[in-house]
């Protein structure tokens, strides 16, 4: 039978969100039922909920990054069981035929395109809805498990802003003996660094000012320069191997390029709302690459959060109650979060 659970919707485009219920469908031969435990803030739930990448689906229930427990599995379910600590990302569902669904790049399906969270449409035909709820129906293949040593709080934030940094950081070769400069210390930025320093990487953060400069050389950072300061761009040009941006704002892409090195590559991850134009002679010169990413596959998300498990960290998170998402979200708007906001679903 369909369930419903009480979640926090948005309405319509801009609006703040709201106590509501939505109906989960019913929980068929390959899901899991999953007790929402945690579910953190990514900005783009910002910018989906103010329509900044196009149309979206109202009501929406935002909320990709999920931590839960299974408290119901499907007849032909093989993987979990009741009782499981498990993760959902930003991907419910893809076409699992296409080329890279089989390559376990399910984000970019070239069949049906990955199924979103949230603000798209199932199998079933019915809008997705996130997890800023009580409870979810998942098909186990999209499903992930959350290691022992991880708690559930601070692993919610991996199932995005982790796998979002994990992918492109290990695509590009961040490790030992390579400089990696993380653009912009939010949610995705702060978990950029842990990553990229567990990885061996020399890191640098280049952040608006220099007011998290503590907290990011505690994270792993081995330096930490303002993008406020003009002496940082004369300074540091030629320097990185790799820059990953995961800056949610319009940039002058073409003063970051010139801070690699010859064969360098700046990765971009951050998603304005509007287009940049870029000034080409940037690229060529040094034959730069720019490049882009999304999220990941489910298998790099498992192994993602085992190697976060391994190295013993989790996201640095804020736990809020359903009743401030809307203060959250302006705050997120202003550059202040450290790092993650995280719903505890409890209070919804
Ligand atoms: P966030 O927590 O708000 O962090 C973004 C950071 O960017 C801020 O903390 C700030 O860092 C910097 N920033 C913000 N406005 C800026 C401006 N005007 N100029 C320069 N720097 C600015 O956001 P998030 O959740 O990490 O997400 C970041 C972006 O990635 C969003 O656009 C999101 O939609 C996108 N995203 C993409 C993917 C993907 O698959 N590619 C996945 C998840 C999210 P400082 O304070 O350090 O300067
Ligand atoms: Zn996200
Ligand atoms: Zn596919």
């Amino acid at each position: 039978m369909a369930s419903t659970t009480n979640a926090y919707a948005a309405h319509a485009p801009k609006s703040p969100l709201e106590r509501t219920t939505v109906e989960r469908r019913e929980v068929g031969e390959f899901d899991v039922l999953i007790d929402v435990r945690y579910a953190g803030i990514c900005h783009s739930d910002i910018h989906q909920v103010d329509e900044g990448w196009g149309e979206a689906i109202f009501p929406m229930v935002p909320g990709h990054e999920i931590a839960g427990v299974v408290s119901e599995v499907g007849s032909s379910v093989t993987g979990f069981r009741v009782g499981d600590r498990v993760g959902v990302g930003c991907m419910v569902d893809s076409c699992r035929t296409c080329d890279n669904c089989k390559a376990g790049l399910e984000q970019y399906c070239t069949g049906s395109g990955m199924i979103g969270t949230y603000n798209a449409v199932g199998r079933d035909g019915k809008p997705t809805y996130g997890g800023y709820s009580q409870a979810i129906v998942v098909d186990e293949n999209y499903v992930v498990r959350i290691p022992d040593g991880l708690s559930l709080d601070v692993a919610a934030p991996l199932l995005c802003a982790g796998i979002t940094t994990y992918s492109p950081l290990r695509h590009f070769g961040a490790g030992p003996g390579k400089k990696v400069a993380v653009l912009g210390m939010g949610g995705l930025g702060h978990l950029a660094v842990k990553i990229a320093h567990a990885l061996g990487a020399e890191v640098t953060v280049l952040s608006q000012s220099l007011r998290k400069k503590d907290d990011g050389l505690r994270l792993g950072a081995d330096h930490y320069r303002a993008t406020s300061d003009p002496k940082t761009f004369e300074e540091l040009e030629g320097t990185f191997d790799i820059i990953l941006s995961t800056v949610s704002a319009p940039l002058d892409f073409g003063a970051y390029l010139k801070l690699l090195k010859t064969d360098g590559a700046l990765v971009n991850v951050g998603l304005p709302e509007e287009p940049i134009s870029l000034d080409l002679f940037s690229v060529i010169n040094g034959r730069r690459t720019i490049a882009g990413s999304l999220i990941g596959g489910i298998a790099e998300t498992q192994e993602m959060l085992d190697f976060c498990a391994e190295h013993g960290f989790g996201a640095e998170i804020e736990l809020i109650p359903a009743d401030r998402i809307n203060e959250a979200f302006k705050r997120i708007l202003a550059s202040d979060v450290r790092y993650r906001f995280v719903i505890d679903a409890s209070t919804i």
